[in-house]
């Protein structure tokens, strides 16, 4: 099996970009969240749209990034994952630069790890005080107009490991990946999402829930065998 997760909301316990948005954006973010939400528009006209309203100092952006908490169970996941060699990519509409920046300040015994977990997210540079991003992961195929396409991750990921994959998110940014996987964990807006839309999935709370299910995936049963009387 090869783990997919969401960041936002899923590993984070709130939304990054929301925060940053709230902080150091005008008002008008909102409505412009709201038309993506709507599916007016796409992930990635929402977040250049977004981005550009935002005026930031690095150090004011260091403290929003320092201030993020994470599911308190993560840590172990991230372990477990790296212990039994299940592949765990992280796939995000953030940025790749926030995303490694609050990992390693929430888990800095854990860098080895981190290093090696591959993040499937947008890019972004501060010049000055405005911030610079792209879209590496847009995918040509993409037909929702995604900043960071799931769906595409999902799809290529499975045509190079020939793997099982399983889901794991929380938002409507992560309804196109979710219909492509073959295992969801949901929890909130993606949970109802699939409820509604008729996918299936497994709810979720903390990364625990999904690793006590794992283990019991991959634990080998134990050998049948009866003393023999002699
Ligand atoms: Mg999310
Ligand atoms: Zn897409």
């Amino acid at each position: 099996m090869v783990i997919l997760t969401d960041f936002d909301g899923t590993i984070t316990t709130k939304d990054v970009i929301d925060g940053i948005l709230e902080r150091f954006a005008g008002p008008e973010w909102l409505e412009i969240e709201n038309q993506w939400l709507s599916g007016e528009i796409g992930s990635k006209e929402c977040l250049r749209r977004q981005m550009a309203l935002i005026t930031v100092e690095a150090s004011a952006l260091e403290q929003v990034l320092n201030s993020v908490e994470i599911d308190s169970t993560f840590a172990s996941f991230l372990q477990y994952c790296f212990a039994q060699e299940i592949p765990l990519r992280i796939v995000s509409d953030n940025f790749e630069w926030f995303i490694r920046h609050i990992l390693r300040n929430n888990l800095p015994e854990h860098t080895h790890i981190l290093d090696r977990t591959p993040i499937f997210a947008n890019e972004v540079k501060l010049l000055g005080t405005r911030l610079e991003f792209s879209f590496p992961h847009s995918g040509p195929e993409c037909t929702h107009g995604c900043a960071t396409c799931k769906a595409s991750l999902v799809k290529k990921i499975r045509a190079n490991d020939k793997d099982e994959i399983i889901f794991i998110g929380d938002g409507m940014s992560d309804r196109f990946g979710a219909r492509e996987a073959d295992l969801v964990f949901a929890k909130s807006t993606l949970l109802e999402y699939c409820r509604k839309e008729g996918i299936e999935a497994i709810p979720f709370d903390q990364f625990s829930k999904i690793q006590g299910w794992v283990e019991s995936k991959r634990k080998v049963p134990a050998p049948s065998w009866q003393p023999r009387k002699s």
